[in-house]
């Protein structure tokens, strides 16, 4: 189910030309009402349930809904992220809740780079990424060894 914001708890990230919302949405979904400064998302439809925005609001005022085979009604699930985990809170339909963290990556924003060692050099090649220059044949890491 997609995104939805909490009016109540949306401060608008205290007015920036661009909310953390607006900035995270890969699909740019997230959008800032002027006048009441809270943000909405403006094409539910379009939306992947991705929960970067969820992770990303300062005041834990977006929610993502589960669907019911993994978040049955009444149970919620919500993350929190901090410096160097996020923090999953998980309500059951009982009221038991659970917290579970996991670490983020700490690579700095924008230094990934998967291709580093791509054989093919360039994303032009025909070539596969596994695959050599002089040679046909794929070699995978366990032909390799
Ligand atoms: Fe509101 Fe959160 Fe979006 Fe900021 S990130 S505009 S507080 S919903
Ligand atoms: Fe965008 Fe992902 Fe949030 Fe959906 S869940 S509005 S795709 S950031």
């Amino acid at each position: 189910m997609p995104s939805f914001v909490i009016a109540e708890k949306c401060d608008g990230c205290k007015g920036g030309d661009k909310t953390a919302c607006m900035y995270i949405c890969p699909n740019d979904l997230m959008v800032l009402e002027p006048n009441a400064m809270k943000a909405y998302n403006q094409e539910p439809d379009q939306c992947w349930e991705c929960f970067s925005c969820v992770k990303i609001c300062p005041t834990q005022a977006i929610e993502v809904r589960g669907y019911s085979d993994f978040v049955p009604l009444g149970s919620s699930i919500m993350p929190m992220l901090g410096t160097e985990d996020v923090m999953w809170t998980c309500k059951f339909r009982n009221g038991l809740i659970k917290r579970f963290k996991f670490p983020i990556r700490t690579t700095s924003e924008g230094s990934a780079n998967a291709y580093s060692d791509l054989k093919g050099k360039d994303l032009e090649s025909e070539l596969l990424s596994t695959e050599e220059a002089d040679g046909m044949a794929l070699k995978t890491p366990i032909e390799t060894v």
